[in-house]
């Protein structure tokens, strides 16, 4: 069987989607080739938030086509996702060296496509429709990925450790349409999973050793909004949708009823989510943060601005008022809690004061994190033909400028750690040193200690924080009272 490799761009819900064709693939008997260079089918997985990235893939496939298809013409490339979902035909057009071109309702078709390049049925394959039901089959894992991208087989006769964290799609598309995003153009509208279906992938990744699950989709907080209750529940008898629902108070949103149900499965230690929407952050949620042990004190919250008047113009369906209420609500129910947030810089229009603002609101909230993009036009989204596109210099200069300040607050919140005792989530063996473990905090920050011991893997244990770099923290195992 043909050897294949995925290149992901973009954010976490592409790398899962990645994962899930991946393992569609071997599940059919591919292999998964340790590089592009070796492999018989090459498929980019693309983003299109931002320009840089469109073009990325585009080099990447243009250089694949010129260095790869010229000594093995046999090669099958092919792209996938949101730049394969938005630009379709229009790809082979521009690259004829293209035999493949997936959508982002069409992942699950990967292998069925293959087949007919493979084989000599069909020359080229746009596939870009949409197709009800598709959220439901971003579901396989690739467990045993390294073993698998080394041939599929054991390292010295052990099978490999699954690893200790997963991520599961719960629902695809986006219907808040924010002016700059191309995200409802890429991905559709939104579309939910059940419940059981959900519940069901969790059960079965905490049976494999999963200990910590983080619920995906564009916008979570609107998980489940189109689903009658029933719906919710799959059609479920009754009886079983109010077992499960009686699990939660009344009244709750379905994406916290959710969590309640995932909050439910055994052998799950610690549960995660992203990505929310400010404005469908309801009481339920913030209140689940305080009822639901296993749901972790960390929050990503994407602000995108601290001027009313640019929150306007995105479409975000928030104010900065009602946004700095939240934090509030939310550091009351989990003093702990680590809030991330997304801002971009340099919206069309935006001035210095609406800059300032931003600064403003920036050292108001001491995030955590925060990714700052610079304003990125996007054809076809509303921004992109607002008047007063900011120039390029100018989206630099405040990104330097907000970075410097997120930077600055973050080292001194990381260095309020030193000489604290936290409890860490053990993933494995850290990627630069062999000789450390990293884990993660449950307000997800990075720890690193010194260890070569393999069975800390998948534990929680304690750590005592020796020191703090810039988003990483050092520390020695501690017994935790
Ligand atoms: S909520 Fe997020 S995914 Fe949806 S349109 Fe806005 S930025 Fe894009």
């Amino acid at each position: 069987m043909p050897s294949v490799y995925i290149k992901t761009y973009g954010c976490q819900m592409n790398e899962r989607d990645s994962e899930a064709v991946a393992a569609q693939l071997v599940a059919k008997g591919y292999t998964l080739a340790p590089s592009a260079t070796v492999a018989d089918v090459i498929l980019l997985n693309t983003c299109s938030v931002r320009d840089l990235a469109e073009q990325k893939a585009l080099r990447k496939m243009e250089n694949l086509a010129a260095e790869i298809r010229r000594d093995r013409p046999g090669v099958v490339l092919g792209f996938m996702g949101c730049m394969a979902q938005s630009r379709g035909q229009e790809l082979i057009d521009r690259l004829p060296d293209v035999d493949l071109v997936l959508g982002t309702q069409k992942f699950h078709r990967a292998a069925d496509c293959l087949d007919e390049i493979i084989a000599g049925r069909r020359d080229k394959i746009v596939d870009v429709a949409e197709e009800p039901g598709s959220e439901a089959t971003i579901r396989e894992h690739l467990l045993y990925g390294n073993a698998a991208k080394n041939g599929g087989g054991a390292v010295g006769g052990h099978r490999p450790p699954p690893p200790v964290t997963a991520f599961v799609s719960i629902m695809q598309g986006c219907n808040q349409y924010c002016t700059f995003c191309i995200v409802p153009y890429t991905r559709g509208e939104e579309r939910s999973r059940t419940i059981p279906d959900i519940v069901a992938e969790c059960r079965q990744l905490a049976a494999q050793g999963v200990k910590e699950i983080t619920l995906l989709g564009q916008i979570v907080t609107s998980y489940g909004k189109r689903f009658s209750q029933a719906e919710l529940f799959g059609g479920a008898s009754v009886s079983a949708s109010r077992l499960v629902s009686s699990l939660a108070p009344p009244k709750q949103t379905p994406f916290v009823q959710l969590l309640d149900a995932v909050h439910e499965i055994d052998g799950l230690e610690r549960i995660r989510f992203t990505a929310p929407h400010p404005k469908g952050y309801g009481d339920d949620l913030i209140e689940a943060y305080a009822r639901l042990p296993k749901l972790v004190e960390s929050a990503h919250l994407p602000v995108q601005s601290g001027s009313d008047r640019v929150l306007k113009l995105m479409h975000r369906g928030y104010t900065r008022e009602r946004y700095l209420a939240l934090i509030e609500k939310l550091r009351r129910a989990r003093p702990e809690i680590g809030i991330s947030t997304d801002i971009i810089v340099g919206f069309p229009g935006e001035t210095e004061d609406d800059f300032e603002q931003t600064l403003s609101l920036a050292r108001e909230v001491e995030f955590d994190q925060a990714y700052i993009f610079k304003y990125s036009q996007r054809r076809d989204t509303p921004a992109a033909g607002l008047p007063e596109q900011v120039p390029q210099k100018l989206r630099e200069e405040r990104n330097q400028r907000l970075l410097a300040v997120i930077n600055e607050i973050a080292a001194g919140k990381y260095q309020k750690f030193v000489g604290r005792r936290t409890q860490i989530l053990v993933e494995g063996p850290s990627r630069k040193n062999p000789a450390r473990m990293t884990g993660r905090t449950r307000c997800n920050k990075i720890v690193v200690f010194d260890s070569v011991e393999r069975e800390h893997r998948g534990r929680l244990m304690g750590v005592k924080i020796t020191r703090a770099s810039s988003f990483t923290l050092y520390g020695d195992p501690v017994i935790l009272d």
